[in-house]
């Protein structure tokens, strides 16, 4: 099956045929179908195999909020910063994020001053260092959408299990319905269809998604990530666009459940409620992440540790524009000029899924 994925006759007669709709769709519609990936993994997905560079002139693929890094706002790493100060704490987050700026600065740069920041591959190692520090404090910063969370949640249980008094979690989740719900009540940008992310409804389910055609008319495919996946779902979206069919299609069924993972969501039920969260470069969408029920309050860094912080300050940075699919990065002046993988002013540059990152490695021209 792998094999047959990667098959570049296959590909290429994919290419073909999805081109072939588009162009049926320009011819009655007068302009290119747009669609939005919502999901960072696809962005990159994209950029990688070619696919956005072969198709820009057919299908317009616009890049959604769905890299976690990106949406994470930045009061969250000023707040992990201000509470790094401490010597007695140990501060944990994903790799990603280290260089992402605050306000000011990263956690790299506060972890070149000497404070105590450490990368974990998973929560659950933030854990075991809670474990080996016991007169330490680790606070680990809890970000992603509905793939992470379920982790989160079983990390929190291996808290309590353990009794742990030194460990917390900066909750900073993000979950992709609210964001989707916003992005069409904006009206900002005009989308024909959505792919809609494979991990993420692996967790949610394809269910999740029939508020898109219930209350908005549009319709979405959930896809793996292969390039012959992708042209697959682009393709069964152009189709139901010309044959004026809204519907939700589950083309990642070998991963994806109609009611998604009951474990995790149940997991999830238990241990989070809903919150009003600040997304970057978005603003505070009501109940669009989970933070921890108060009866766990005992592990809500939040709760346990006061944080002042002063407003976040503004850049020419455009990532929230990018965020929302308004401009590519290459409308942003500070693409490839003052904004660099190397040197990166926004979170969309530091990204492993972030929009110009993808761009700045496989899409730019020199
Ligand atoms: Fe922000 Fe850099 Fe992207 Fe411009 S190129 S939007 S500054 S991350």
């Amino acid at each position: 099956h792998l094999t047959h994925l990667a098959d570049p006759q296959t590909i290429r007669q994919s290419l073909k045929a999805v081109i072939q709709l588009a162009e049926q769709y320009k011819k009655e519609n007068g302009r290119i179908p747009v669609l939005m990936e919502v999901c960072g993994s696809h962005t990159m997905a994209f950029a990688k195999s070619g696919i956005k560079t072969i198709l820009k002139d057919h299908v317009q693929l616009i890049a959604g909020p769905g890299c976690p890094v990106c949406v994470t706002d930045q009061k969250s790493i000023d707040a992990m910063i201000e509470l790094s100060k401490d010597k007695n704490r140990i501060l944990c987050t994903f790799g990603d994020m280290m260089r992402v700026p605050g306000s000011r600065f990263s956690l790299m740069d506060a972890k070149t001053e000497g404070k105590d920041i450490r990368v974990v591959y998973s929560p659950l190692d933030s854990i075991k260092i809670a474990q080996e520090n016991p007169h330490k404090e680790v606070i680990f910063l809890g970000i992603g959408f509905e793939t992470t969370i379920p982790v989160l949640a079983v990390t929190v249980q291996e808290a309590e299990k353990q009794a742990l008094t030194n460990y917390s979690i900066w909750m900073s989740t993000k979950l992709v319905e609210p964001v989707l719900r916003e992005l069409l009540n904006s009206k900002e940008i005009n989308i024909d269809g959505f792919l809609l992310p494979g991990h993420v409804s692996v967790v949610t389910g394809k269910n999740n998604y029939n508020f898109l055609a219930e209350d908005f008319l549009i319709s979405g495919v959930i896809s793996g990530f292969e390039p012959i996946e992708l042209l697959r779902g682009i393709y069964k979206l152009l189709h139901l666009l010309l044959n004026n069919k809204i519907d939700i299609i589950n083309d990642y069924t070998y991963m994806v459940k109609n009611e998604g993972n009951r474990v995790a969501k149940k997991l999830m039920e238990h241990y989070f409620d809903y919150h009003d969260e600040a997304w970057r470069g978005i603003g505070v969408i009501p109940k669009s992440s989970l933070i921890l029920k108060e009866s766990y309050a005992q592990f809500d860094a939040q709760k346990k540790f006061h944080v002042s912080l002063s407003e976040p300050r503004k850049t020419k940075c455009r990532c929230g524009e990018i965020i929302r699919g308004m401009i590519t990065p290459e409308e942003c002046v500070l693409f490839n000029k003052g904004c660099t993988p190397l040197r990166p002013i926004g979170p969309c540059m530091v990204s492993t899924e972030g929009t110009c990152a993808a761009h700045y490695h496989y899409m730019r021209e020199e």
